[in-house]
């Protein structure tokens, strides 16, 4: 019983090879560091059940590495996430959802392993339906910054269903909305870890647009049981389903809620609004609840607090 992940060394990809190992799992990381860090993988690097390769999902090469065949399990996590780095690599990004997906999906076949995929709320683009059910189709631009990363999840996606009707292939398919904790780099450029490295660093707190727009924000440890429940549970073979936490809360809101649990003395100002941003995003996890017996646990304010005492315990310098 071995497990893939691919984009181990990421933020999301780091917890669950950690969550794994600590089951006493057997696991197989990798990842072509280019948005993720060995660091968030130091402590378990020399880990016995553990082993790292540095590679692409996207070249075919991956494929002839070894110890990637007789795998039972495979998590596809490998892709940029942030829009700072997904837009400025829109290639790399396309590729690692499509051909990287198929490439892994392939795998799954031959090795007759479960395979979840790490899809996204942005599937939904800037919604027309609020909340977001896993029924609706999307509101999604192909001509902008944004498609590079929404429409090659959105393919990725297809790639999945195709290999489960065709193939048989025991798929899972997780929208993941917006995650953080400890653990994203300072300089990744998603609001949690630039609001808080600010309001730490006495920086602006840097708000685009007005602050209006909604997101429904995650704690990693409730992601990473969630998209565990999905690989275990049979009821989610075949199935998309949304990970996320339905509390909806405003840009503005978590900056002011980041400077008062943060003690911080930084300013709060405002910036352009980037092009295509969602003007609102909160789940429906109906779906969740009833095939998983999942829903989340840790308020934004917990979540925040542990979040804001790990940035100040270890200022990432990158
Ligand atoms: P991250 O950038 O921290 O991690 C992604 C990892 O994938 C990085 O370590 C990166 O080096 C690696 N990678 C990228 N392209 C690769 C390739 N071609 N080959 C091998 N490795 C590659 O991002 P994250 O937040 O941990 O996101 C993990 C996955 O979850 C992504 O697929 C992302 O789209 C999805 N997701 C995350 C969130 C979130 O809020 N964190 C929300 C929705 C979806
Ligand atoms: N955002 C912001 N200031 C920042 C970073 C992000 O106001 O320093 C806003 C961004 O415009 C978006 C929301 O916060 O409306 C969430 O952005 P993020 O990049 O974290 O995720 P996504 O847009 O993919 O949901």
């Amino acid at each position: 019983m071995t497990t893939l992940i691919t984009g181990a060394a990421g933020f999301l990809g780091s917890h669950l090879v950690k969550s794994l190992l600590a089951q006493g799992k057997q696991v197989i990381g990798i990842d072509n560091l280019s948005t993720g860090r060995l660091q968030n993988i130091e402590d378990v690097r020399s880990h016995a059940l553990f082993e790292f390769f540095e590679c692409d999902v996207s070249a075919p090469n991956v494929l002839e590495l070894e110890a990637v065949h007789g795998v039972s399990e495979i998590y596809h996590l490998a892709s940029p996430a942030s829009p700072v780095f997904y837009q400025s690599a829109p290639f790399d990004t396309i590729a690692a959802n499509t051909i990287g997906t198929q490439q892994m999906l392939e795998l799954a076949r031959k090795n007759h392993a479960r395979f979840l995929y790490a899809s996204t709320s942005e599937a939904y683009g800037d919604p027309t339906l609020h909340p977001q059910p896993e029924e609706y189709c999307g509101n999604v631009n192909t001509w902008g910054p944004r498609a590079c990363y929404d429409e090659a999840k959105r393919l990725g996606e297809v790639i999945c269903y195709e290999y489960f009707q065709r193939f048989e292939v025991q798929v899972k398919v997780a929208r993941i909305f917006n995650t953080y904790s400890a653990g994203l780099r300072n300089d990744d450029g998603r609001v949690i870890s630039n609001f808080v490295t600010q309001a730490l660093t006495g920086e602006d707190i840097t708000v685009y647009g007005d602050g209006n727009q909604t997101r429904s924000f995650c704690y990693v440890d409730d992601n990473i049981r969630g998209l565990q429940l999905m690989m275990e549970k049979d009821a989610a073979t075949g199935e998309i389903i949304n990970i996320g936490n339905p509390r909806e809360i405003s840009i503005l809101e978590v900056a002011r809620l980041v400077k008062k649990l943060s003690q911080s003395t930084s300013r709060i100002s405002f910036h352009p609004l980037p092009l295509d941003d969602p003007k609102v995003r909160r789940p429906v996890i109906e779906k969740a609840r009833k095939l998983l017996a999942w829903e989340p646990q840790i308020h934004l304010e917990e979540g925040l607090s542990r979040t804001i005492a790990a940035y100040r315990n270890q200022l990432i310098v990158n």
